[in-house]
């Protein structure tokens, strides 16, 4: 490594002129390409630290700068605190943009993405951030996407993956497909003004459903997640116990002895049933309106209206309309015959389509009932604890669950909760029912009709059918020089010599699956890979996680906390379950942090509210860059882009440099020295300020990390050091101090700022690796303020004594001397006239 010439000593007032500090070490890191790998067979403490990787854009915005701020200080440091640490980063870099940007500007997507990569990556590297690019990752090359598929053919080979036909989410601007967990209040998660409408469509699904109780279980290990996230996603599962029962259609729907299930969770209120609701696209309204035009014509206008409340995001809200058909079903419990109505509030994709209506202790039912002057019929009482004698009429609807069964046959007299019990074991045993669990949660659809992602490894020979492409083939290529289309069908069917070839089975010719996969697999795994980068055996190598995993920190935005979140869990489930892993969860701790905002407002080019990081760099410098959006708010909330508050980033940076090129004596006999127990005043306050910041700083980074109080209080260090430095002129405080303090400055800052750091370190005098240097410790003792025992006398005589900081004023003492019971008592209904105050040393009441 070139040895920097001090060429000059710098003058008090000298400007730090970041541009020039920071481009120097930029270049002395350029050259050390393994600077901050981690180590494969390491016997010190592992420590995974991770920011989720981002979309290859082109440009990164001041959210990535201030989600790798966040995680870059803690990778340097657990560094500093001697961990090996994996601190890694990739590209997420399938995905639509680039088949956008290929229509529009012309360009193929692959070299699109590459280019955006390449000025990312200079960003990242300029803004300083510690990775090991030796492990990087990138989805959309084959060395990572054929690993995709091979993940593909194994969930295939366990029936995780099918096929079928089914009503999808298709957004018109995507023109692909979207899972469930992409639209967003009725609107395309990428598209916000564009409804997602619903076709049908032969799909691939992931049995993501067959996890769902694990899924929901081990929520509750993920102590270290944010409580928001783990109720998000415990929603989003949205386990519901209930029972099914079997409604007799009478014959007079389909062929004698033909049923309609319906799904309830209420099953102790079903005497109170007064009529069956089913979802207007339920497979036996098609059967009792074909020969019915009327009522078709009905069915279809509370399918249109179901459709464009769902399209509007609040089917909760819908106006509830229903028709009568006329017919009816028989309740099993009582055989009292019910009318069957269709309703345009019923979801055919929830539960099974069908429900019974018990107007009396449901609001939905209650609302329905009135509008349709249906009967309602009491069956469950409020009970008032311990006597069912005070049992009252009830407010309807009322639908406390904790209630009375009455006009219940034999379950009168039970409790709810007994009664949902007996009732579905009734219908087990008689059977027309039984108890069961349903799960918001839906199968993952994974085709999308696009061109800029993994192939599906799969072919369609008319012999054999679906056929999966051998794993000796892998990878299926993405072919280069596709005509890019936005019509609904994937551009790889347009491609013969991609879709046509030989059918592994028979040899006859088969057509290969031209949809490609969700670039929601690429995330579900990325971060396995980072461990064994490179592996062109397997996806990784087992040993390697059972080293690195579980990621023992990550870091990324709250939109993550369905989508990406529940995926690469389901996955590490799945790895686990073909012995790839042992961990049953792929993160041990989760820290969500707030947005960049800027005059109140989400940053977009629309508002002109857009901060750009390479301006910033240029303007103030990377350190100042990270260190302001560490310092601007706590890093969970959102913060608040001023431009005042990062000019005040720099002008400190700039303090704590001229402060140090004033004070570094490296030469100096002393400099080395311990640091003298006999401190005068002024040097024991620095002392125990030092202390004190150290102990701040890291219980932060131990704890809540809150890095904004952290800054500023290594502020408040500085400007104590320049309220000293006359006094460190005239030499009261010792070299020795003096070298410590600028020391641990410097270490303290680190991770925050480590341009400024690296070159006050080499200031003053030091040779090894900052990077590597122990993390500074504080002793308790120095850090306690000094306390002293002052006597309180009233009139001159001693009634009591105060423990105070040495430095405490007059008010702060006669404070604590009024609240002392003797003091109190010798004064009471005596009036002060005068108090004597002597610091350090004495309080004096005198009273008449
Ligand atoms: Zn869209
Ligand atoms: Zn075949």
């Amino acid at each position: 490594m070139p040895q920097d010439e001090k060429t000059s000593t710098p003058t008090r007032d000298e400007r730090y002129d970041a541009q020039r500090v920071e481009m120097k070490w930029f270049e002395r890191w350029q050259q050390d390409p393994s600077l901050y790998a981690a180590e494969s067979n390491s016997t010190m403490p592992k420590y995974y630290v991770l920011e989720m990787l981002p979309y290859p854009s082109g440009a990164l915005h001041m959210g990535h700068v201030r989600n790798y701020s966040i995680g870059d200080a803690l990778a340097r440091y657990m560094w500093m605190n001697g961990y090996n640490v994996l601190h890694p980063m990739g590209w997420d870099s399938f995905g639509l943009p680039a088949e956008n940007a290929a229509i529009k500007n012309n360009t193929p997507p692959r070299e699109w993405t590459l280019a955006n990569i390449a000025s990312m990556k200079a960003q990242m590297k300029r803004l300083g951030f510690g990775y090991d690019w030796s492990r990087e990752v990138t989805t959309c090359l084959p060395d990572y996407y054929r690993w995709n598929q091979w993940f593909f053919l194994k969930l295939y080979e366990k029936g995780l993956a099918y096929r079928k036909k089914s009503k999808v989410n298709w957004c018109p601007k995507c023109a692909t497909v979207l899972a469930n967990e992409q639209v967003v209040g009725g609107y395309c998660w990428r598209h916000e003004d564009t409804l997602v409408e619903q076709r049908e469509l032969e799909q691939w699904f992931l049995r993501i459903t067959k996890y769902a109780d694990e899924l929901l279980r081990d929520l509750d290990k993920l102590n270290g997640w944010p409580e928001k996230v783990r109720t998000m996603q415990r929603n989003w599962i949205g386990r519901s116990e209930g029972a099914l029962v079997d409604f007799d259609l009478g014959g007079n729907v389909g062929p004698a002895g033909s049923t309609v299930t319906v799904f309830t969770t209420r099953i102790d209120t079903i005497y109170g049933a007064t009529s069956v609701q089913l979802a207007p696209e339920h497979p036996i309204v098609r059967d009792m309106t074909a020969s019915n035009a009327d009522l078709r014509a009905k069915v279809d206008q509370l399918i249109a209206e179901q459709r464009k409340a769902k399209e509007t995001g609040d089917i909760g809200e819908i106006e509830k309309h229903g028709v009568f058909t006329g017919r009816y079903a028989k309740n099993p419990f009582n055989q009292e015959p019910l009318p069957i109505w269709v309703a345009n509030y019923i979801l055919m994709d929830y539960g099974t389509g069908a429900i019974m209506s018990v107007p009396a202790h449901d609001d939905r039912d209650y609302e329905f009932a009135k509008k349709y002057k249906l009967p309602i019929r009491v069956v469950i009482l409020p009970t008032s604890g311990d006597s069912e004698e005070t049992v009252v009429d009830p407010q309807l609807p009322f639908v406390a669950e904790d209630g009375l069964v009455v006009n219940s046959g034999q379950f009168s007299g039970f409790t709810s909760k007994q009664a949902l019990k007996k009732m579905a074991e009734f219908a087990e045993q008689n059977n027309f029912g039984k108890p069961t669990v349903t799960f918001r949660l839906k199968d993952w659809g994974v085709s999308r009709q696009r061109y800029w992602g993994t192939p599906i490894p799969m072919l369609y020979c008319e012999k054999d059918g679906i056929v999966p492409v051998p794993e000796k083939d892998l990878p299926v290529i993405l072919p280069e020089n596709v005509e890019i289309t936005l019509t609904g069908a994937s551009p790889l069917a347009n491609v013969p010599e991609f879709v046509n070839t030989t059918c592994p089975k028979c040899g006859g010719s088969a057509r290969r699956e031209t949809d490609t996969m969700d670039t929601f697999v690429d995330s579900s795994w990325y971060f396995y890979r980072y461990a064994d980068a490179h592996n062109d055996r397997a996806p990784f190598d087992s040993k390697e996680i059972n080293y690195w995993f579980t990621i023992d920190q990550y870091i990324g935005g709250v939109e993550h906390a369905i989508l990406h979140l529940i995926y690469s869990r389901f996955w590490t489930k799945f790895m686990r379950d073909i012995s790839l892993v042992k961990n049953d969860e792929p993160v041990a701790r989760l820290f969500t942090q707030g947005m960049v905002i800027k005059d109140g407002a989400k940053m977009s080019k629309n508002l002109g509210n857009v901060v750009s990081p390479d301006e910033m760099v240029a303007r103030y410098g990377a350190d100042a860059a990270r260190l302001y959006s560490l310092f601007a708010a706590p890093p969970d909330r959102d913060l608040d882009w001023q431009d005042t508050g990062i000019e005040g980033i720099q002008r400190f940076l700039g303090r704590v440099y001229r402060f140090v090129m004033r004070n570094a004596r490296p030469d100096s006999a002393d400099w080395r020295k311990p640091v003298p127990t006999d401190l005068s005043p002024q040097a024991r306050q620095i002392q125990r300020k030092l202390h004190q910041t150290i102990k701040r700083v890291t219980d932060d980074f131990k704890g809540r990390w809150h890095f904004n109080t952290c800054i500023a209080a290594i502020m408040e260090l500085v400007n104590e050091l320049y309220g000293a430095e006359e006094k460190a002129g005239q030499g009261t405080i010792p070299v020795a101090l003096l070298a410590q303090v600028q020391r641990d400055l410097v270490l303290l800052l680190a991770p925050f700022a480590p341009y400024l750091a690296h070159e006050l370190w080499e200031t003053l005098g030091e040779k090894s690796n900052l990077l590597r240097a122990p993390w500074p410790k504080y002793d308790p003792a120095l850090a306690k303020e000094e306390e002293i025992e002052i006597p309180v006398q009233v009139n001159g005589k001693l009634r009591g004594k105060v423990v105070v900081p040495a430095d405490a004023g007059q008010e702060l003492v006669q404070e604590r001397a009024l609240a002392e019971e003797k003091v109190k008592a010798a004064i009471a209904g005596e009036r002060i006239v005068k108090v004597i105050f002597v610091p350090g040393k004495l309080l004096n009441f005198v009273v008449k």
